[in-house]
């Protein structure tokens, strides 16, 4: 039976790096099939967890070569992919949206920036602290929480489906695997 939430323990930073690269994989066959599709992602978690971390390895895994940094000036730092050419990022056929809230002071303040139409382009929305949002922003498909455990390199993600899209790319990011 499909399960719409997993947990996935990595030991260190090189095993986020691998989780966020499978989900790449499923997110990239997603929109082979559903290229005007959007989906909006959260990433949970404390200061330190890792939501930046897991963001930049996913949007590299993706293909984007250049540097990812952390949107927490900006709120919001796009990122032109080419799903079926990874290489050709000159040729974008969706956007990934990295957001990361933590500095609005007000739950609107994405609304007001101009960042409203970013949640209906072709691509997903990646937004780290949504709770600073209080309820102004559309559903999500898939909740990620990231979680420090007992190393200091250790955490544990937390993968839920929220929608039917969501189901169907948790389905296949664990397919074939019996953990
Ligand atoms: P957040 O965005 O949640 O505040 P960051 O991604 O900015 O967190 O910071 C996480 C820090 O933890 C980074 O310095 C990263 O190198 C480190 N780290 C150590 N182990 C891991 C791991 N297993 N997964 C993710 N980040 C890790
Ligand atoms: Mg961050």
């Amino acid at each position: 039976m499909a399960q719409d939430s997993y947990k996935q323990h990595c030991r260190q930073e090189a095993d986020t790096a691998g989780f966020a690269k499978k989900l790449a994989a499923s997110l990239r066959d997603f929109f082979l099939l559903h290229p005007r599709a959007h989906l909006n992602i959260s990433l949970e978690g404390e200061l330190g967890a890792g939501k930046t971390t897991f963001a930049r390895y996913l949007i590299q895994a993706l293909g984007f070569s250049g540097r990812v940094k952390s949107p927490t000036y900006t709120l919001c730092e796009p990122y032109p992919l080419n799903m079926s050419n990874p290489d050709d990022s000159k040729n974008p056929n969706i956007v990934a949206n990295h957001f990361d809230l933590y500095r609005m002071r007000d739950p609107l303040e994405w609304q007001e920036a101009g960042f409203a139409e970013n949640f209906d382009e072709a691509g997903f929305c990646l937004v780290e602290w949504p709770d600073k949002a209080a309820g102004t922003l559309p559903p999500f498909d898939i909740t990620i929480q990231l979680s420090s455990v007992s190393d200091e390199n250790a955490r544990e993600i937390s993968i839920s489906a929220i929608s039917q899209d969501g189901v169907n790319i948790l389905e296949s990011l664990f397919s074939g695997e019996n953990e």
